[in-house]
């Protein structure tokens, strides 16, 4: 390997040829860092665009911003903190947590921080991605694309909201500078964000108008601070970490189980709506806030404090989408008007269309984005990529469970790192996922699809592209996710080895 990297380094005199890149530094990207080194690399660099790491949980600093999976389960399973003040952590301390894992594990020095991925492009006659960054020039023999599921924020365009003369931002880009207090504010959207700061706003503005276009399933959450004593007790029994952990896993199987099998869940929507009876005294905002989409097919929300804010006498739910915006006039569908100071965007994310696509290019020379232009991007595994030597993307396509995305995260890495190693141990020079290997995946998964929650709940939600296609959730369990994950096959892809290359270039 050392006499491969020195004629590497050699044949490339301006940029090293690192054994991996990977460009990221979120969950995923550190997690990938800190478990190459536990194989052994140390020839890799993070690519990171932003000056610090986090990823999510740096851009998303709403007010009430936090985490709907319990931290117990939404950390790394090699890193467990006694820390977490709650059952669910909000954004600053995962933003701690993750910078402290960093710190911890050794990663900081390996990010190259404020380095943007222009281009990435897979140099076929020399077997190597060539990154292409603000930079400048990265070389390496493999990469992972750790560089997000949930991160282009959308807000759509309608007429007249270039006439809006007010302030108006995005959930994920909020703006802390801009004083909400005495102000008539419009949220438009009810998703995971919006669930989480109109109830910190509320209190604050001086009017709210929450324009409502598909009522979600909003559950009670069962959050409670963390007193100083349980966390020492957390810190000396790690036991009790580990049990709890398991514990909660245990109970977003269940879910997952119904989520499978909607009859199971149920019960539980009967409950949720005699909950609704206690919770929402008007008749009126109780039936507007009523989903009428089967439970699970929308990511489930759970709040303790959504419903009362919305019954606060300063709010008015709007059940309506934001059709017009005339001057300071925000129209709803059914043509309400209602003039207002400030626009707060909470239409959540396009994830169909990852933002990576415009950065890749394959082996062909063709643009990811464009062959994903017309509907959503497939993967092996949520992993692995047509034409895509060499490198891998965590968090792709149908590997969605309900469950941490640091759960997920962590068994594809488990999956890509064998990957890695096989390239660097039998001396691989390309290794490209088989076409017929994808496609008979993504058959089998969109078969299963069909009969989950997803796919037949009666509502349009993120794991749909546009022409409806479910791109985003894995039909099974996540215990046969991991079990899927475990194994790199080699039989699943097209191998070049070194000496071959080598043999063919002699003759
Ligand atoms: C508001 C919000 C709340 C969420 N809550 C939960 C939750 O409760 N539970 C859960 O399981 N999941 C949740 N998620 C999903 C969340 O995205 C994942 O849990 C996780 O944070 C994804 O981590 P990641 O590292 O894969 O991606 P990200 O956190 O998006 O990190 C990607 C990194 O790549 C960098 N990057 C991107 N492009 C480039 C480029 N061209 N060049 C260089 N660097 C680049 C970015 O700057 C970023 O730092 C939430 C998502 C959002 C938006």
């Amino acid at each position: 390997m050392a006499e491969n990297k020195a004629q590497n380094k050699a044949a490339s005199p301006v940029s090293p040829v690192y054994d991996s890149l990977i460009v990221g530094a979120g969950i995923s990207g550190l997690a990938a860092a800190i478990k190459l080194r536990k194989e052994g690399y140390t020839d890799f660099k993070i690519i990171e665009k932003a000056s610090q790491v986090g990823g999510t949980w740096r851009e998303n600093t709403y007010p009430g911003c936090g985490c709907d999976v319990p931290s117990s389960l939404y950390s790394y399973s090699f890193a467990l903190s006694s820390k977490w003040s709650r059952l669910f952590a909000k954004q600053p301390e995962i933003l701690a947590y993750l910078k402290e894992v960093s710190d911890d594990f050794g990663i900081t020095p390996l990010i190259e921080f404020n380095t943007d991925l222009e281009q990435a492009r897979w140099d076929d006659s020399r077997d190597l991605w060539v990154l292409n960054t603000s930079k400048g020039e990265y070389l390496a023999r493999t990469v992972v694309f750790a560089t997000g599921p949930i991160t282009e924020s959308q807000i759509p365009s309608l007429p007249g909201l270039e006439t809006f003369k007010g302030e108006m931002f995005h959930s994920a880009k909020w703006n802390h500078d801009y004083d909400l207090t005495g102000k008539r504010v419009a949220v438009i959207g009810t998703g995971a964000s919006a669930i989480q700061f109109v109830p910190e706003i509320q209190p604050r503005v001086k009017e709210l108008f929450v324009f409502q276009r598909t009522a979600p399933w909003v559950l009670p959450k069962p959050d409670l601070p963390l007193s100083e004593t349980s966390k020492s007790v957390i810190e000396r029994l790690p036991a009790i970490q580990h049990g709890w952990r398991k514990a909660v896993a245990g109970s977003l199987n269940v879910i997952n189980f119904g989520l499978r099998n909607p009859n199971v869940l149920k019960p539980v929507s009967s409950a949720a709506r005699q909950l609704l009876r206690l919770q929402v005294d008007d008749p009126v905002l109780r039936k507007a806030v009523t989903p009428d989409f089967t439970l699970g097919c929308k990511r489930i929300l759970f709040a303790n404090n959504y419903y009362p804010a919305l019954q606060a006498e300063n709010t008015s739910l709007i059940p309506h989408g934001l059709v017009e915006v005339d001057g300071n006039t925000v129209i709803a569908a059914n043509g309400e008007r209602h003039e207002v100071d400030v626009i707060i965007w909470g239409t959540g994310f396009d994830v169909s269309h990852p933002p990576i696509g415009r950065k890749v290019f394959n082996a062909k020379g063709e643009r990811l984005s464009d062959l994903w232009k017309d509907s959503s991007p497939e993967a092996y595994l949520g992993a692995a990529l047509a034409d895509v030597p060499n490198a891998f993307l965590v968090l792709g396509p149908n590997v969605l469970v309900y469950d941490s995305f640091i759960v997920l995260a962590e068994a594809q890495l488990d999956y890509i790192i064998d990957g890695l190693k096989k390239i660097r141990d039998r001396g691989i020079s390309r290794l490209t996922i088989r076409p017929s290997v994808i496609e008979q995946h993504n058959q089998k998964v969109q078969k299963h699809l069909k009969g989950t929650v997803f796919n037949s709940g009666g509502c349009k939600s993120y794991y749909l592209d546009q022409n409806g296609r479910n791109f985003a959730a894995w039909p099974w369990s996540l215990k046969a996710l991991k079990k899927r994950l475990s194994r790199f096959r080699l039989k699943d892809y097209e191998v070049v080895y070194q000496q071959q290359k080598a043999n063919r270039k002699a003759a």
